[in-house]
C-alpha cells in the first residue's frame, strides 16, 4: 500500500497544508488539500474520497478537485464515501450551490461528484481497497477508517478526542502497518482540545495502551501555529513508537 501525504496539518500555513492522504494513487482519505499538492493528471486518477467529516480542513481541496474534474475530464467523477450523516453534510454544507456549486449535477448528465453512504463497522469495497468506517469522538459526526488493500492495512483516526470503538474494531484486523492519529493542540491547551474533540500529546499518551502494540503511530493534524511546541511534546511520549507524518512523503506499507 502506498500513502502519499498531500497535507499533514489541521489548518493552513506557509508550507503547512490541511489534511489529505492519497492511497495507491486513486483513493483520498480526506481532502483538505488536493490540487495544491497534485498535478492535474494526478488529480484525474482519483476515483474515491473517504471523508472523515465536513470540517474545512478535511474537505476544502475536494471543492477544487471537483472543479478540476468538471473542467478537464468529461465523464469522470470522484465518489465521496463515508457514514450517512457525513455524506449528507457534504451535500448540504459543501456542494450546496451556496458556498460552492453542486457538482453532483454538473456537468449535466456526467456530474463530477457522486456520493456513497457506507454502513458503520462493515467492510466495503471502495475502488481497489477494503474500507471499514467507524464513528469517532468529535464535535460533529466523524468517521475513522480501517483501510486494507489485501496485503497491508492502515487505521486513520479522523478528528477525535479519546475514543473506544475504533480501537476495538481494529482487533480482528491483521497486517495493520500503521495508525494515522490526530494530534491538534499542545498540552497547555488541553481544555480546548477536550471541548473541541481533539488530542494533545498527553491525551495520546493515555490513548496508546488501547492501540495494537508494536504498530507505528504517525501523527498528523497539528495546528500550524502550535507545530513546534506540540512536536517537542510528542517526542517525549511513546518510547520511539510515535512519529510525525511528513508532508509530501510517500509511505510504503
Ligand atoms: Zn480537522
Ligand atoms: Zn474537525
Amino acid at each position: 500500500m502506498k500513502i502519499r501525504v498531500l497535507g499533514a496539518f489541521g489548518g493552513e500555513g506557509l508550507a503547512h497544508r490541511p489534511s489529505a492522504f492519497l492511497v495507491n494513487d486513486r483513493v483520498l482519505i480526506d481532502g483538505g488539500s488536493v490540487p495544491a499538492a497534485l498535478t492535474v493528471g494526478e488529480q484525474l486518477q482519483i476515483d474515491h474520497a473517504l471523508v472523515s467529516h465536513c470540517h474545512l480542513d478535511h474537505v476544502a481541496g475536494l471543492a477544487f478537485l471537483a472543479e478540476t474534474i468538471a473542467c478537464c475530464a468529461e465523464g469522470q467523477r470522484v465518489t465521496i464515501a463515508s457514514l450517512p450523516p457525513i455524506v449528507d453534510a457534504m451535500k448540504h454544507a459543501v456542494f450546496n450551490n451556496i458556498v460552492w456549486p453542486d457538482f453532483a449535477v454538473i456537468p449535466p448528465g456526467a456530474p463530477a461528484v457522486g456520493y456513497r453512504a457506507l454502513g458503520e463497522g462493515v467492510e466495503h469495497v471502495v475502488s481497489d481497497l477494503l474500507v471499514t468506517p467507524v464513528a469517532v469522538t468529535h464535535t460533529v459526526p466523524t468517521s475513522g477508517f480501517i483501510v486494507h488493500d489485501g496485503e497491508a492495512g492502515l487505521v486513520y483516526s479522523g478528528d477525535t478526542g479519546p475514543t473506544e470503538a475504533l480501537w476495538k474494531a481494529i482487533r480482528p484486523h491483521h497486517n495493520i502497518r500503521g495508525i494515522l492519529l490526530e494530534c491538534t493542540f499542545p498540552n497547555r491547551l488541553g481544555d480546548l482540545a477536550t471541548a473541541s474533540g481533539h488530542m494533545t500529546p498527553a491525551l495520546i499518551a493515555q490513548e496508546l495502551p488501547k492501540l495494537p502494540p508494536d504498530t507505528p503511530v504517525w501523527i498528523y493534524h497539528i495546528k500550524p501555529p502550535f507545530f513546534e511546541e506540540t512536536a517537542m511534546e510528542l517526542e517525549r511520549i511513546g518510547g520511539g513508537r510515535v512519529s510525525l507524518l511528513e508532508q509530501d512523503k510517500v509511505y510504503q506499507l
